[in-house]
């Protein structure tokens, strides 16, 4: 029966999204793609077995790992000419985001072979929608780096961006990095952690930084288990509903005019509000 069904999927590279700890979020298609699969190319084999078990489907694996893939790639290719349907998953969530499979990813689409999505779960996803942080737009940055001054330097970077900031970070990472958010970005900008995502800890938590040392010190739970990290977007800049050739012609002439002049002139030329231009001139100098 199973090779039966093995033969229906379409041969092709099966990005399969499994659950972050719940394993009712598993897909229905997930399931019969796992199912129907001739191969199943995981991250962690032994890991993964124990979620292929759960599910009662019996699969033939092979490891792709961060440190394997593109040999692991040239295999999978070899299960690909032959016709085969292989499914690609990783430990959590959605393969190829901060997971492998991005590389082998584009050797199969460059060697014309068909990659079919099977979306479902993803870190980053699942904490934006409960995080409360309103606007359209969020940057997934994803790790930061490990060492204390490239990842100062990273978060640094990020200050002045205006999308909500989606980080990931390893659990024995948390409080210096979250100490470093909280230097970096200031004490007035708001963070929610995203702890343990459909777990039975789960906790979704929303602050200013100066808060988030001591909620963390506040239950040694927090400085264990899964974390995505939301800051919220920087706020807009004071000129940005003037147009920029407006912005730029009120600040060249501010620099060689007092403000209110500045403004008047560029009112008289544009039509836009002498009061709101002096606002601005005002706001960037504080
Ligand atoms: N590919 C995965 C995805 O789709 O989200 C992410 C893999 S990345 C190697 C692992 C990181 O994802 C963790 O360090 C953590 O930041 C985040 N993560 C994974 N599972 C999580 C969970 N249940 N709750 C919160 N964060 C989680």
């Amino acid at each position: 029966m199973q090779a039966e069904q093995k033969a229906t999927l379409p041969g092709a590279l099966y990005v399969v999204a499994t659950p972050l700890g719940n394993l009712g979020d598993i897909t229905a298609r997930a399931r019969e793609v796992l199912a129907r699969a001739q191969v199943v190319a995981a991250e962690d084999t032994r890991h993964s077995q124990r979620l292929l078990d759960a599910l009662g489907i019996r699969a033939r694996m092979m490891a792709l790992h961060e440190h394997n893939e593109q040999q692991a790639a040239g295999a999978l290719m070899e299960h690909l000419r032959a016709g085969a349907a292989v499914a690609l998953i990783t430990d959590a969530g959605t393969p190829a985001i901060s997971d492998p499979g991005a590389r082998a990813v584009a050797r199969v689409q460059a060697a014309g072979f068909a990659v079919v999505p099977v979306p479902g779960s993803c870190a980053a996803v699942a904490a934006l929608s409960v995080s409360g942080l309103v606007g359209a737009r969020f940057d997934f940055v994803g790790f930061l780096p490990p060492r204390a001054q490239a990842r100062r330097a990273a978060i640094a970077a990020l200050r002045e961006r205006e999308p909500v900031q989606v980080l990931y970070e390893a659990p024995h990472r948390i409080v210096e990095c979250v100490a470093d958010l909280r230097d970096v970005l200031g004490g007035a900008r708001e963070i929610v952690f995203a702890r343990e995502l459909t777990k039975l800890h789960e906790e979704i938590a929303r602050m200013p930084l100066r808060e988030a040392p001591a909620w963390l010190a506040a239950d040694a739970n927090r400085q264990r288990g899964e974390y995505v990290l939301l800051l919220a977007g920087a706020p807009a800049r004071a000129m940005d509903d003037i147009g920029a050739r407006e912005a730029a012609l009120l600040r060249a002439l501010a620099e060689h005019l007092p403000p209110k002049t500045a403004a008047a002139i560029v009112a008289e030329h544009t039509g836009l509000p002498k009061k709101r231009l002096y606002e601005c001139l005002l706001a960037q100098k504080g």
